[in-house]
């Protein structure tokens, strides 16, 4: 099983040399590579490869990963600041009704 017909596939935006079709990456690469699954992703919303080569959108979704996982440490920061009144209450409340708890069973 090969890909090679695929990697044939007719694009607007190829630069044909020879039988392989080259494609410049729109990413932060820039470099012209083999238009083929093993470079592009195939969009088959649009019905044409992605602009990007695999490995520029790989490195930009790594990025909006790790963006969006500070965001969200930063939010779990802020909410245990939030909560923290809260939490200490909760822990004082468990903690009288626990003495309470131990101070019957003393009195026994
Ligand atoms: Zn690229």
């Amino acid at each position: 099983m090969t890909d090679n017909n695929a990697c044939l596939k007719m694009d607007d935006e190829k630069t044909e040399v020879g039988a392989v079709v080259y494609k410049k990456c729109s990413g932060e690469c820039g470099l012209e590579k083999v238009l083929c699954k093993e470079n592009f992703y195939w969009r088959n919303d649009k019905n044409k490869y992605n602009t990007q080569c695999k490995v520029c959108v790989k490195i930009k979704s790594k990025k909006y990963y790790y963006e969006n996982t500070e965001k969200i440490s930063e939010k779990a920061k802020e909410y245990n600041k939030e909560h923290k009144n809260e939490r200490k209450e909760y822990k004082e409340k468990y903690y009288q009704k626990n003495k309470d708890e131990i101070k019957k069973e003393t009195k026994q």
